[in-house]
């Protein structure tokens, strides 16, 4: 059976260009990168390379990018890394609590780090999202203190694809920042930092880092075609963050670890595929399919409720509570037709509580275990949604006769 494959939040298929450029990289080019020889420089060849392309894509400096496992290992960096540094610059004699402003619809990669944080005596503000499941900008300003160091907003949620305020935020740190530089008595004394859990927007948004002012930008191989177990972490110049593993001084001393030759290899050739046109053109598909699945879903089902407006979301994402219906059956049964869907975020699916970030948009518990998110990419088909258009709703039908919840 031929699936069709709807799940591209929780990760992607690699691009066959992408697997091409790893290929000698885990053949002939096998060398450790921090070897002199030439088989260690070939393959320092390829880092090199994709470090380019990844400063490229951010707009950044070659230096300012680190290589890392994934998003997972960014977020901690950038996060815990940041708050390290800022601790041991401070005197101990006259220590202060440090606070940090995030949202409540953050990546568990964000909010555990932030939970640890919390137990060691770091302040810190959960902002609400807006029904939408869009941060308020407004609330994020008035949140800021005089000892706030860090402010830490993803650009896309995962769950329901909702792209977030960065630049404006980005803009009113810096400002706020600014302020501070040219009057030294002002309110907020420490300069606030600004990190973006970029890891579902990079497939769709302009990531440059200049632009969103942003001093700290984290993404994953594996949600942009590219490999599993590699990420990077943009670290602005200046920026104070220090390492969290000690071991061989890679990465600028930021990331220790013989590095992951063939999988940045293949991030680097994953984001270069990322050129602005392509990105156009794969937006619109992507839409045009997630728009027919959306209509398609509630010309033929009664009952269903789609969990976000679609002007402020990713073109990927369709999140859609079933009423009467539980979302794990429906992903079963979908499965059966080799139908590749997600209750929630892939991350939490073990996890039978209803999702954090649907809660956080004030829906309520029922709806939130009803729904199923469909995630889009770019080499879905019209006939792949006909298909799901066609199998979907007699499974709806059948679960919601045996439903006691549902009595229409
Ligand atoms: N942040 C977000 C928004 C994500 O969607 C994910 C992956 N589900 C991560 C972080 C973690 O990324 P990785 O799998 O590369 O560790």
């Amino acid at each position: 059976m031929q699936s069709i494959y709807l799940d591209h939040s929780a990760t992607t298929p690699i691009d066959k260009k992408v697997l091409e450029a790893m290929m000698p990289y885990l053949q002939n080019k096998f060398g450790n990168p921090s070897s002199i020889h030439q088989i260690g420089r070939d393959a320092m060849d390829g880092v090199n390379i994709a470090r380019a392309q990844v400063a490229t894509f951010l707009n950044s400096k070659l230096d300012e990018v680190v290589f890392t496992s994934g998003a997972t290992e960014a977020n901690n960096l950038a996060i815990k890394g940041l708050i390290k540094s800022l601790l041991q610059q401070q005197n101990s004699n006259s220590r202060h609590p440090l606070h940090i402003i995030t949202s409540t619809i953050e990546h568990h990669a964000v909010l555990e780090p932030y939970k640890e944080l919390e137990e060691e005596g770091i302040e810190v503000t959960r902002i609400p999202v807006q029904q939408n499941g869009v941060v308020d900008y407004k609330k994020v300003k008035n949140a800021i203190r005089d000892n706030t160091v860090l402010i830490s907003i993803m650009y896309v949620n995962n769950e329901v694809g909702k792209i977030q305020p960065i630049s404006e935020i980005g803009r009113m740190i810096k400002k706020i920042n600014k302020d501070k530089t040219k009057n030294k008595n002002t309110k907020h004394s420490s300069k606030i930092y600004f990190h973006t859990d970029a890891t579902q927007a990079v497939n769709f948004l302009d990531c440059d880092t200049q632009k969103l002012n942003v001093d700290l930008l984290s993404l994953s191989g594996h949600k942009i075609y590219g490999p599993k177990g590699v990420g990077a972490l943009f670290v602005k110049t200046h920026t104070p963050v220090i390492s969290l593993q000690k071991g061989g001084y890679h990465e600028n001393n930021l990331r220790s670890g013989t590095l992951n030759v063939a999988g940045i290899v293949g991030l680097g050739q994953a984001v270069a595929l990322l050129k602005e046109n392509v990105v156009e053109k794969n937006n619109k598909k992507i839409a045009r399919l997630r728009n027919m699945l959306n209509t398609g879903i509630q010309k033929d089902i009664p009952d269903c409720v789609i969990n976000s407006d679609l002007q402020t979301i990713v073109p990927s994402h369709a999140h859609i509570s079933f009423l009467g219906t539980e979302g794990e059956s429906i992903l079963l049964a979908l499965d059966a037709y080799g139908i590749a869907v997600s209750t929630g975020s892939a991350c939490s699916s073990k996890d039978l509580q209803a999702s954090h970030v649907l809660l956080a948009m004030g829906i309520d518990k029922e709806k939130a275990h009803n729904s199923i998110r469909f995630s889009l990419g770019k080499n879905n088909t019209v006939e792949e949604i006909q298909k799901v258009l066609k199998v979907l709703p007699p499974i709806i039908k059948k679960f919601r006769k045996i439903s006691p919840l549902y009595n229409k």
